[in-house]
Order: structure tokens, then C-alpha cells, then sequence
């Protein structure tokens, strides 16, 4: 007989907390894991926030907003969602709703919408810078020397809480290269928390590679395939 799927998704779950648990341990660095649930239905988050996961990240504001519809017509507890896919200004409102992170802000012009479009009675809304940290040719990221301004915007807003850095580094066969592109954020992220005391989140790190992320000192790791086996091509 095959196991029923919230014995799978608990099994999952509790293999890539060991290998976080372990990582972090050995780096001396607290990480927190986000479940990345673009293209898996609303049972499949609803099995994961029965076993404890909270924070989960979706790279469609849309298929988001969606699924949360349905999580909360079914009684889910509130869950904590991440905006980790590219944000067209015309979907920033919504972002600024219907997320309590943004991990892609990648160019001024979303500053002030989603400043603007964050509900006063709101926490502020946590934001990530994304770097595009090694393919120059990604339309998605800021030049990393582009950083220092984007951060000074970001933090001018108190419905803004500047948190840190995200990146997608290509995922490059060579784990030495790779490790240099973790290793580059890693610079820009202590640069970045000397100039504002409330960054302490550096999002980097896939099923692939997040144990070379936290050694490299991510703080956040984006864990979708790992969690949730792969992917159905569409939402
Ligand atoms: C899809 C995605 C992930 C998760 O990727 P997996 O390889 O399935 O773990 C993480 N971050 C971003 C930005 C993504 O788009």
C-alpha cells in the first residue's frame, strides 16, 4: 500500500529541515526555510501547513492570490507568502495586498507603488533587493553596484521594511563557481547591514544547491522540488 500523501509531504518536509538544520549548524547561522509552491495546488500547501511549514513562496502574483483565496475558504491558518518571481509594476498593488514579503524589488520604479499600495493597518511589507549576481544577460536583478540607491529608497518608506538581498545565481555544474556567486552576495549583503540595521535576511538557495547557499551564509532558502517532488508545468 502507498503511503497517503500527508505521510509523503511530513516526509519531505522533515528530510529538508535536517539538511537546513544541519547546514546552519555548521555555518553558525539560523536559516528559515520557504516552501515554494508555484504550480501546486492549494492542497498540497494546505498538507505542508498541517505539518508546521508557514512561510511559502510564489512566483505568480495572480496564481497566488488565488490559491490563498481558497486556503482561507478551507479554515487554513495564516500562512506567510513570499513574492519571489519578477513583479510587472501593473501587479504591484496587488503584491503590496496580498504578500508580507517581496523578495524580488529589482528596480526603483516599484518602490513607490508598493509603498503606496501597502494597507496602513499592515505591517510593513518585508522587501528583498534582487541581485542579478552572474548572468548578465537574466532580465530579472539590479547590477549589484546599484544596491546602495535602491536600498536608500526602500528604507525612505515607512510601510517598507528593507530586509536584505535575494539571488538566483545560475546554477552553474562546477560547485566552486557557484560557490563564488553565493560567496559575491555574501559581500554585498554585509556591506548592505552596514549601512541599515534592519537587514538580516540573505535569500539564496534551491533544492539544488541550498547547502552550498547556508555555507556561504544564506539566512533563507527557496526550497520548492525538494519539498514537493517535481513540478506540474502549469499552475
Ligand atoms: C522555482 C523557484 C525556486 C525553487 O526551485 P526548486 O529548484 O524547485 O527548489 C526558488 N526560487 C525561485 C526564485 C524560483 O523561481
Amino acid at each position: 500500500m502507498n503511503p497517503p500523501d500527508d505521510a509523503i509531504a511530513r516526509g519531505r518536509l522533515d528530510a529538508v529541515l535536517a539538511r537546513v538544520e544541519r547546514a546552519a549548524k555548521d555555518a553558525g547561522t539560523p536559516v528559515r526555510l520557504v516552501a515554494v509552491s508555484k504550480f501546486q495546488d492549494a492542497k498540497a500547501v494546505a498538507q505542508l501547513a498541517a505539518c508546521g511549514q508557514i512561510a511559502f513562496g510564489e512566483n505568480y502574483v495572480q496564481e497566488a492570490t488565488a490559491k490563498q483565496r481558497e486556503l482561507e475558504a478551507a479554515g487554513a491558518p495564516k500562512l506567510e507568502w513570499h513574492l519571489i518571481g519578477p513583479l510587472q509594476s501593473n501587479k504591484a498593488e496587488l503584491a503590496a495586498r496580498h504578500f508580507d514579503w517581496v523578495q524580488s524589488l529589482d528596480r526603483a520604479k516599484l518602490v513607490p507603488l508598493l509603498a503606496k499600495a501597502r494597507p496602513a493597518q499592515a505591517a510593513p511589507l518585508n522587501v528583498l533587493i534582487q541581485v542579478n549576481i552572474d548572468d548578465e544577460a537574466s532580465k530579472s536583478g539590479c547590477a549589484p553596484d546599484q544596491v546602495p540607491e535602491l536600498a536608500k529608497l526602500i528604507a525612505a518608506h515607512p510601510s517598507l521594511m528593507l530586509r536584505g538581498l535575494m539571488a538566483i545565481p545560475t546554477p552553474l555544474p562546477d560547485p566552486a563557481k557557484r560557490r563564488e556567486a553565493f560567496a559575491k552576495m555574501r559581500g554585498l549583503f554585509h556591506s548592505l547591514g552596514c549601512e541599515h540595521s534592519t537587514v538580516d535576511t540573505l535569500s539564496m538557495g534551491m533544492s539544488d544547491d541550498f547547502e552550498l547557499a547556508i555555507a556561504e551564509g544564506a539566512t533563507m532558502v527557496r526550497v520548492g522540488t525538494a519539498l514537493f517532488g517535481a513540478r506540474p508545468s502549469k499552475a
